[in-house]
């Protein structure tokens, strides 16, 4: 990167951060030359972040279709189309700043559901039981019962101050 003061071409970069919306990354830069700083943005447009699913197979993470499961999830809940929206935004984001090119649904999943309990808390145990692949009512009721546990849990904290 040429140094925009001096055209040295070499430099040091001293900060690397994401910015705001995920999809580039911003570096400040000092000049080995000139010492000056200046500052490049790299876009992350175009590199595919890939998901690897449970058996193994990798596919390119798709945000539409994570939207509409989650949509699926807040049926005739009120939930707002926007805050979906925002949610799926948020967690593009995070995937992003992990810096990682290959995530895991493992960990989509557990970022949906962490944001998707605070949200709605029927469209969270739709969604959880979705993507637990709960096999018997069993499992979906311990689920349910651990969300009223944790919901007793802030109403006794709450008490208490
Ligand atoms: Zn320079």
């Amino acid at each position: 990167m040429k140094c925009p003061f001096c055209l040295h071409v070499e430099s040091k970069v001293q900060d690397t951060r994401p910015t705001e919306e995920g999809t580039s990354i911003r570096r400040r830069r000092a000049c080995l030359a000139c010492g000056k700083r200046f500052t490049t943005y790299e876009k992350l447009e175009g590199v595919p972040l890939v998901v690897v699913k449970k058996n193994g197979q990798r596919e390119v993470f798709d945000s539409d279709k994570l939207t509409k499961g989650i949509i699926k999830s807040c049926e005739k809940r009120p939930v707002e189309l926007a805050k979906v929206e925002q949610l799926v935004q948020d967690i593009e984001k995070e995937l992003y700043n992990t810096m990682d090119r290959e995530v895991s649904t493992r960990l989509i999943g557990e970022l949906v559901m962490e944001r998707l309990q605070k949200l709605d808390a029927v469209a969270y145990v739709r969604f959880a039981s979705v993507y637990r692949e709960f096999k018997d009512i069993d499992s979906f009721l311990t689920e349910l019962q651990s969300l009223l546990d944790k919901d007793v849990d802030r109403r006794q904290k709450a008490h208490r101050c």
